[in-house]
């Protein structure tokens, strides 16, 4: 009897999930978004979300749910239900970093989350508010040197992309800055600009539209090479201190979304990427598209993976973690 049940009930569930994904969608979708509204991951996530909607043909609903350095929205997606009604964007920080700095999360990033693609990818900027008196990055590191730890400076948490960067900054020039939390990068930008916090190292995505409007300073750029949308700025290498972080970003769906419905979420997400505005938009911002191919599924899945491992070595190495 017990089997038969079984057996009911797994044919039961096979009939359904096509059924499901044939429907699919028929209502709008919930794009959970780590951080503040108008930082980074939020205008990666607006771009690409309002792009998979017109291919999906239905919205996205941008949820920002912020706090502790993306992991309450993570956990948000992982318990949501897997009827492909509910996704979520992050990056290297929420989706990796977070994994080993937060010893109490009662979820797995590598396996409670569906991948679905991997998105766009940018370097980050060294930068200033104007009133510091540092005009080169050995300057800026001249100035730092003077009252390590004191000058406030912008994060979106102990985990997120702008504290990876910190971490690289402080590693590469042996200072140090006092690192203030914000709900994203977004307001942390805000406060920049307004002298109430004097340095940060964040996407160029949010650092370059103001750098271009002259209401902040750039010392250097965390690639091996100059970007295309900032010929300007060099290298933090070229400026006397190598560093390299590059935030990418990806879009995962919580485990058991059928992999029908995964697989129309990310043609939807390739044809977001192939669209030659929300390109020439990325790319604008300084960042790097995926090919289709790195936006597999499985391809994402094993790239996910791979810096999982890698950032792990650097966190536990740097000794940073939350209790
Ligand atoms: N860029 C931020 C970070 O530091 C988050 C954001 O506001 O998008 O991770």
């Amino acid at each position: 009897m017990l089997r038969r049940r079984t057996v009911l009930a797994s044919m039961a569930a096979s009939v359904a999930t096509p059924a499901l994904a044939q429907s699919y969608p028929n209502k709008p979708i919930t794009l959970i978004v780590p951080f503040a509204a108008g930082g980074p991951t939020d205008v990666v996530a607006r771009l690409v979300g309002e792009r998979m909607g017109k291919e999906l043909g239905q919205q996205f609903i941008i949820d920002n749910t912020t706090g502790a350095a993306g992991s309450i929205a993570v956990g948000k997606a992982v318990r949501a239900a897997p009827d492909g009604y509910t996704v979520q964007i992050g990056h290297v920080g929420t989706n990796v970093a977070n994994g080993t700095i937060y010893k109490n999360l009662n979820y797995d990033l590598l396996t409670d989350l569906a991948p679905i693609a991997r998105l766009p990818q940018n370097p980050m900027l060294v930068c200033s508010s104007l009133q510091v008196p540092a005009k080169t990055l050995k300057e800026l590191v001249e100035y730092l040197k003077v009252n390590p730890d004191k000058i406030p400076g912008g994060t979106a948490g102990m985990g997120s992309g702008s504290h990876l960067g910190a971490l690289a900054f402080f590693a590469a020039t042996g200072t140090s800055y006092q690192l203030i939390p914000y709900r994203g990068t977004g307001p942390a930008m805000q406060d920049l600009v307004g002298n109430q916090i004097q340095v940060m190292v964040d996407q160029s995505s949010n650092s370059l539209p103001q750098v271009r409007a002259g209401k902040i300073r750039a010392y250097g750029i965390t690639a091996k090479t100059r970007s295309n949308a900032a010929p300007d700025i060099p290298t933090a290498a070229e400026a006397g201190y190598p560093m390299e972080v590059s935030i990418w970003h990806g879009l995962w769906a919580p485990k058991g979304t059928p992999s029908e419905i995964i697989d129309r979420l990310n043609k939807a997400a390739i044809a977001a990427m192939q669209d030659s505005d929300v390109r020439h938009r990325l790319e604008d911002l300084g960042q790097d598209i995926p090919t289709p191919a790195e936006m597999a599924p499985a391809a994402f899945a094993a790239f996910h993976k791979e810096e999982y491992a890698r950032w792990k070595k650097i966190l536990e190495a740097a000794n940073v973690k939350i209790e």
